[in-house]
């Protein structure tokens, strides 16, 4: 089955400059900015500029250059915002992807969290 992308998603819109964000870092193929319902004292995004929906997605159809890129700029953001592990208390990275990731945004994001304890990584389904 082919991968699909819906272009109307928000970060779609971030990215066309329809709505403003609170930007850490661009590069060539990638942005980074703060997530708007921060769940710790860290919470920056990390979007691919291409349209991809999912890591799964990216991974299958992105070009070398830009998973080079958007894994490096995830290692900045971590640098940046002082979580990196060689000199802060380190962080975690979540992408979730689809019904079951419970995704709300389908465009693919990386959460980089931290700033304090997180925790167990996951809580048991209900
Ligand atoms: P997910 O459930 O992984 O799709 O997470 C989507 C995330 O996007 C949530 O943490 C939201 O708080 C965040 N979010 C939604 N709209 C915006 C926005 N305009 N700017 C920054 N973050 C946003």
């Amino acid at each position: 089955m082919a991968y699909t992308y819906d272009d109307q998603n928000i970060f779609a819109k971030i990215l066309r400059g329809e709505i403003p964000n609170d930007t850490v870092l661009e590069t060539e193929h990638s942005l980074a900015f703060r997530d708007i319902n921060a769940q710790a004292p860290t919470h920056v995004l990390v979007i691919p500029k291409g349209p991809y929906a999912t890591f799964d997605h990216f991974a299958a159809e992105a070009s070398d250059a830009e998973i080079v890129d958007f894994n490096r700029a995830i290692g900045e953001v971590c640098r940046m915002t002082g979580v990196a592990a060689d000199r802060g208390d380190g962080y975690r990275l979540i992408a979730n992807a689809g019904a079951d990731g419970v995704q709300e945004v389908p465009h693919l994001h990386v959460h980089v969290i931290g700033g304090h304890m997180l925790g167990r990584m996951l809580q048991p389904a209900r």
